[in-house]
């Protein structure tokens, strides 16, 4: 046993963690990390890094579709998975190491093993050494979770994707979330015949209506088959492909399954009750404003808390925390008008509160457009975009902006801005357009479409 003590041991090395870790050290504390897989967590490793590098390749038949509109010759392409995957690893491999330099040159001590809590202000290593913590911050991040029906383990989860040591010709993807709507969409580019099942009536639950239903639109144009109201209920082998029964009494095979039905905090065997930290639903470590737990010496951020499961807001809990409990400046994380995008083709970018949201909380002015956008549309193509505000009529302030579009992530950063500032409909009126444009649509629409 070590007589080894810091002031904070972080245990998970992704977005939250190391943040924390880094910020925690450069303001004079000593501080340990563990972690048990790859320094860089889910999105470095098996998240949004590899998923947006996989949108760009996926991306490029359509580019090349659209070279010929626009008057090039361009011979048939070919995509060859196992390139690709070694140039993703070679990728990952080189963020990874740069996430660990950012350790090391903040003087962090990292121990590259599972850690668990043996006390409230004790952690205790796999190789059994125990180390003693002033503070401990739990940012072990989440995991996938798989349906309980018979054959489960025969799907692939998220994690899976990344490595796969070929494409499969055919793949069905279970859930309609983030993950499930990106992974189908990337799969579709990358030549899978794609079918999407998901239990509710339409993709995205929990965002604005009008653009749910143009994202299943596009994604129902790039070859994908959207099976609504529907479920797994058991998966089997057959041949080398996987055989899969649901809920309509239908019956069909596939190359794969990819399970993206939500995620669970990682938080099972961390020893957590014992040491007084209480966890809630799906796992979830129990935390308040600033990123307190039930136990006075144990902090957690990210997604292993389930509030905003996003890397930027795991790495805001942990400045936040930092601030708070290392530079004697208590502020708690805002989780207030967060802007996001899903990676699908098409793009959706979202801040603040859908259309239904909205009206369920009091009477909105709605401004939307959607039109076919010059760049597509000169080549050939059908697809729409959307540029959409909910307005307080009350008090004019945009309450949500919605785009579906090329570069929709992009623009939503932007649009964020005004959002969060309390931006009100003249604001956005009073900016002048950049043309020819897309965003240029979100400050000049005069009149409402639906008014309350
Ligand atoms: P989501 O919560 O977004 O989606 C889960 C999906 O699984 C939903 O469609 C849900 O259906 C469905 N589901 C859940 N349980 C069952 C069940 N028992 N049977 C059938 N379907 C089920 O989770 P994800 O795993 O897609 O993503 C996790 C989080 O990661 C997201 O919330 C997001 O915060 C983050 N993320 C962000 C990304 C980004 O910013 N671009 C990309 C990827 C992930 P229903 O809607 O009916 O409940």
């Amino acid at each position: 046993m070590s007589r080894q003590e810091v002031d904070l041991f972080v245990i998970g090395g992704g977005s939250g963690g190391v943040r924390a870790a880094r910020m925690a050290a450069e303001a004079g504390a000593r501080v340990a990390l563990a972690e048990q897989s790859r320094m860089g967590g889910t999105c470095v490793i098996r998240g949004c890094v590899p998923k947006k590098l996989m949108v760009f390749a996926a991306g490029v038949p359509d580019a090349l579709a659209e070279a010929r509109g626009y008057g090039w010759d361009v011979a048939p392409a070919r995509f060859d998975w196992t390139r690709f995957r070694a140039a993703l690893t070679a990728e990952l491999d080189r963020l990874e190491g740069v996430y660990r330099g950012i350790l090391s040159r903040a003087g962090v001590e990292v121990f590259d093993q599972r850690a668990t809590l043996a006390g409230p202000q004790r952690v205790r290593l796999a190789d059994g050494r125990e180390i003693a913590a002033r503070r401990v911050l739990i940012a072990t991040g989440g995991r996938p979770a798989r349906l309980e029906v018979p054959g489960a383990e025969l799907a692939m989860v998220s994690d899976d994707i990344f490595v796969m040591e070929r494409l499969p010709e055919t793949m069905l993807v279970l859930g309609g979330g983030y993950i499930a709507c990106e992974m189908a969409s990337i799969m579709a580019g990358l030549g899978v015949r794609v079918t999407l099942m998901h239990r509710a009536p339409q993709i995205l639950r929990g965002f604005d209506n009008e653009a749910r239903e143009l994202v299943a639109e596009g994604l129902r144009a790039r070859g994908i088959t959207l099976v609504a109201n529907a479920q797994a209920t058991a998966i089997t082998r057959d041949g080398d492909g996987l055989r899969v029964a649901d809920t309509r009494g239908g019956h069909a095979g596939y190359g794969a399954v990819l399970m993206a039905t939500g995620r669970d905090a990682n938080t099972a065997g961390l020893g957590l009750a014992a040491a007084g930290v209480r966890t809630g639903a799906w796992g979830a470590v129990e935390v308040d404003d600033f990123s307190r737990t039930s136990a006075p010496s144990v902090w957690a951020v990210g997604d292993v808390t389930d509030r905003v499961n996003l890397t930027p807001v795991a790495i805001r809990e942990a400045m936040a925390f930092v601030e708070t409990e290392f530079r004697g400046n208590p502020v708690p994380t805002d989780h207030d008008l967060i802007p996001s995008a899903v990676f699908t083709d098409p793009e959706f970018g979202t801040v603040g509160l859908g259309e239904e949201d909205a009206r369920a909380q009091e009477k909105v002015d709605v401004y939307a457009t959607t039109f076919r956008p010059m760049r597509t549309a000169f080549a050939g193509g059908a697809a729409r975009v959307m540029m959409k505000l909910v307005v307080s009529q009350a008090t004019r302030r945009v309450l949500g902006c919605h785009i579906v579009a090329p570069g929709a992530g992009e623009m939503i950063q932007l649009a964020g801005i005004a959002v969060k500032m309390g931006a009100t409909k003249e604001d956005f009126d009073r900016v002048c357009a950049v043309h020819p444009t897309m965003a240029e649509e979100l400050v000049t629409m005069r009149a409402p479409v639906r008014s309350d």
